[in-house]
């Protein structure tokens, strides 16, 4: 894989990022100092599984997959940590109507959703942490918060976080406590002694999830989940905390207050949160009934197509899901795979690393990519250099030593942005079978364009216009659009 050229600390340019705890854009400054192979501590927040993951889950992997692959690119030692919520209220509701082993309900949902992670060649996670195996460590981690004086029990056996003991709570969201008064519900819970405070530990003996403690039986509540795994698996500081947009209130804020209030210290240096996902304009809600499944749409859209036009965003951007924007985007992707098939095999070449076009392409990627992750810049970086590939190809130019190395740049850079992991023939395939249900007509196979374009060359030689604009026609209809030039027949999504 591409490296770039010095390690990060040697490097004179610096990745910056936007850090949503105060609002600013700062040059990245790892806790390791060490010069090489710099680690990166790294956690984000995943499901919970208490039903099919949806399109927004995917959208949040696609996304720091992007972030981490390009720090591993910039020569830091990531260690990603995601955790997965396998115990929670909505579980439990959930199998109290389907009568479902939550553990194996939840296994079974987790597992769909890497699976589809997988699909989109997101890279697996270092580490995946369950709650359900470390309850024991977050009844630890409570009691301590209670000796400390942040939390206190309450006679039927809960926990809460004592939000008034915390002084820069809202820090994140830049709330002051008496603005959240006004945002909380004011629940009538007479065992919250402010009705800011937390759950750190519920008191349940009815779900099977419930574990002993020594406030009785119970089980955890949401926010310290990950706090406690976060202080597992990667310690008490952290570098960068990601998640969804929705997420940052209260789910953040209550994270930074229980980790900073156990250890005494920082908690994560930086907080990058993913902006949200729309659908033809629309919030993606239960009420709206729009949820796109996770498996529905790589389905619908085929995991190249759905890599790219995450790509096409920036991370902190809203995206929206309508028809218009794989339009927009799918013929740039089958121009990258068309000549990727031209010249099948490019590869990377150690010894023309001081190309100079390359260098620029190295130079403008890693500008776009160093600037808070500018994907979009970046991948415009990659279709410049590619238009100028193909325009030396389509004069006459060879396949030389030089193109199959520059092809193999690109082809790697696109892959740091989640790309050009499929064959030209999938793309063909997936483009057309999006498109023939986007226009609600059966989709047509590539094999099949390449029978009707042979018997239109056919018709033409035998001056059957007819025939040959009734094939033009046809195919268009089916998402085709057909084109002559010089060089032969060509076909593109229409
Ligand atoms: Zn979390």
């Amino acid at each position: 894989m591409l490296k770039s050229k010095s390690e990060y600390r040697a490097s004179a340019r610096k990745i910056s990022i936007y850090n949503s705890l105060g609002g600013e854009k700062k040059p990245f400054d790892p806790i390791d100092k060490s010069p090489v192979n710099t680690e990166v501590k790294m956690y984000v927040c995943g499901l919970t599984p208490q039903d099919h993951s949806h399109i927004g889950h995917g959208l949040i992997g696609m996304r720091f997959d992007i972030i981490r692959r390009y720090l591993a690119y910039r020569r830091l030692n990531v260690t990603f940590v995601q955790n997965v919520t396998d115990i929670d209220d909505k579980i439990i509701e959930k199998v109290k109507t389907t009568g479902e082993d939550p553990i194996a309900m939840t296994r079974r949902f987790t597992d769909e959703f890497y699976a589809c992670l997988g699909k989109l060649h997101v890279l697996p996670v270092d580490r995946l942490t369950k709650v359900t195996e470390c309850v024991p460590e977050v009844v630890r981690f409570v009691e301590e918060l209670v000796k400390k004086g942040y939390a206190y029990s309450t006679p039927e056996g809960s926990v809460y976080f004592d939000v008034s003991k915390k002084d820069d709570y809202g820090k994140l969201s830049n709330q002051n406590t008496s603005m959240l008064f006004e945002s909380v519900r004011k629940e009538l819970d007479k065992q919250k002694r402010s009705p800011l405070d937390f759950a750190l530990w519920k008191r349940d003996e009815s779900s099977s999830l419930s574990q002993p403690s020594p406030w009785g039986v119970g089980r955890p509540g949401w926010h310290i989940e990950c706090s406690v795994m976060i202080h597992e698996s990667l310690g008490d500081h952290i570098d960068i905390h990601g998640g969804g947009l929705d997420l940052k209130f209260p789910h953040h804020e209550n994270e930074i207050a229980q980790s900073e209030a156990y250890s005494g210290g920082a908690f994560s240096d930086i907080w990058m949160h993913s902006g949200l996902l729309n659908i033809n304009g629309q919030k993606m809600s239960k009420s709206l009934h729009n949820f796109i499944r996770f498996v529905d749409a790589i389905d619908t859209y085929g995991t190249a197509l759905l890599r790219f036009v995450v790509a096409r965003h920036h991370y902190r951007s809203a995206i929206d899901f309508a028809d218009k924007l794989f339009r927009d985007n799918c013929n740039s992707l089958l121009d990258f795979h068309r000549l990727f098939g031209r010249v099948p095999d490019a590869a990377v070449s150690s010894s023309l690393m001081e190309d100079s076009e390359v260098s620029l392409l190295l130079e403008q990627f890693e500008i776009a990519m160093d600037n808070d992750f500018n994907a979009p810049e970046a991948l415009v970086a990659l279709e410049q250099f590619r238009a100028k590939i193909v325009a030396t190809l389509d004069k006459g130019g060879d396949v030389t030593a030089e193109i199959k190395h520059r092809v193999g740049v690109l082809k790697e850079l696109g892959q740091i942005l989640g790309l050009f992991f499929d064959s030209l023939d999938e793309v063909e395939s997936q483009g057309l079978s999006w498109l023939g249900k986007s226009l609600g007509v059966t989709p047509i196979e590539p094999k099949e364009i390449e029978a009707l374009l042979a018997e239109r060359v056919a018709a033409r030689a035998a001056k059957n216009f007819q025939r040959s604009d009734e094939i033009r026609n046809d195919l268009a209809k089916r998402g085709v659009e057909v084109l002559d030039s010089k060089a032969g027949v060509t076909w593109r999504f229409a």
